[in-house]
């Protein structure tokens, strides 16, 4: 069992630019059956986002909270669970300690599900989720949809990057699997 802290828009379901809607959540090619996955291997999910448009004022905190439990009810319709979803309301020059890549949001959310941030593994698809990683001592992979899938599941990164690339989240799921010497399972 280890924990995986996923990024949320633009890793788990389409990046809407500041979603204050819940009808706009939409899961992002393969992230449903890689959730579903990860879970029923013991991994336990948590979302660690930056969401600055409350603190823009572009949506309340009630409505990221709407957004986020339909998120959590549409995880586990397809079979899977989060274990918790923290989010940084602050814009970037508020200059606080929870908007990624600080790692804020990742000591709270360890100390409260208890589990040490160096033996997770981070997703997402910015930079500042693969600073996260390395931060607190993760393994990162970036989602990098725009990069050609490669006949293998993880690509070599560039220096600086991440530790591994994948065009999606199934194939992070399996880049994890790999990781733990787990047999691989089959591709679609
Ligand atoms: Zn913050």
């Amino acid at each position: 069992m280890s924990v995986v802290l996923l990024d949320r828009d633009g890793t788990l379901v389409v990046d809407r630019d500041y979603l204050s809607d819940p009808a706009g959540l939409e899961f992002l090619p393969g992230a449903a059956e890689a959730l579903r996955q990860l879970h029923l291997r013991g991994h336990r999910l948590v979302v660690v986002s930056n969401q600055s448009g409350v603190g823009r004022g572009l949506f309340s905190p009630e409505q990221l909270r709407a957004v986020n439990e339909r998120l959590a009810a549409m995880v586990r319709e397809i079979g899977a669970e989060l274990a918790g979803i923290y989010c940084c309301p602050h814009r970037p020059e508020d200059a606080c300690a929870c908007r990624k890549p600080a790692i804020g949001l990742v000591q709270q959310a360890a100390g409260e599900l208890g589990f040490d941030p160096a033996a997770t593994v981070v997703i997402g698809d910015k930079a500042s989720d693969v600073a996260l990683g390395r931060a607190i001592g993760a393994v990162t992979i970036r989602i990098a949809p725009a990069a050609a899938a490669p006949a293998s599941a993880a690509a070599p990164a560039a220096d600086g990057d991440a530790d591994y690339l994948a065009p999606d989240l199934l194939r992070a799921a399996l880049i994890i699997e790999r990781l733990r010497g787990a047999s691989q399972p089959h591709e679609p």
